[in-house]
């Protein structure tokens, strides 16, 4: 048995010591819903194993947090008929990462969400929280994604 740091918020997660919305599970990687979501359905991939970034993701994690991604991807853009969808994972401080355990954040994208600068270039996007969810509110979304999820 590997020894899990439960000081790591997302090891905890990964261990089911600690409460999240969870919408895929593999052997190897967990999707959930972030808790302060930019757009409706904001997911988090992370490998179960700890890793701190990409610095040290092994393969084997990387793989796994990649079809976590796309079976993920295609459930949120079927659950709210997105219109794209943005990936982000954020590697040291100086990167903005904030949680130091390997996560990509999965955004469904709409022409209205207001997030894409004018000229139609996501680098500026802004990844502040829109909205702040209830914990009812998030438990109601995570099961409207779990209904669409296909694991192929
Ligand atoms: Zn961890």
């Amino acid at each position: 048995m590997e020894k899990v740091d439960y000081n790591c918020i997302f090891c905890a997660i990964a261990a089911k010591r600690a409460p999240a919305d969870i919408i895929y599970e593999s052997e190897d990687a967990l999707a959930f819903l972030d808790i302060n979501p930019v757009t409706q359905g904001h997911t988090l991939v992370i490998p179960k194993k700890h890793s701190r970034n990409v610095f040290d993701i092994d393969d084997e994690s990387g793989k796994a947090v990649m079809h976590a991604s796309r079976v993920v991807g295609r459930a949120l853009r079927a659950t709210f008929n997105a219109d794209g969808l943005t990936i982000l994972q954020s590697n040291e401080r100086a990167g903005g990462q904030a949680v130091f355990h390997y996560h990509a954040h999965l955004a469904p994208r709409f022409f209205s969400d207001g997030l894409m600068s004018r000229d139609g270039n996501d680098r500026r996007m802004d990844w502040r929280a829109r909205k702040n969810s209830s914990r009812d509110e998030l438990k109601q979304i995570a099961e409207k994604i779990r209904a669409h999820i296909k694991d192929e």
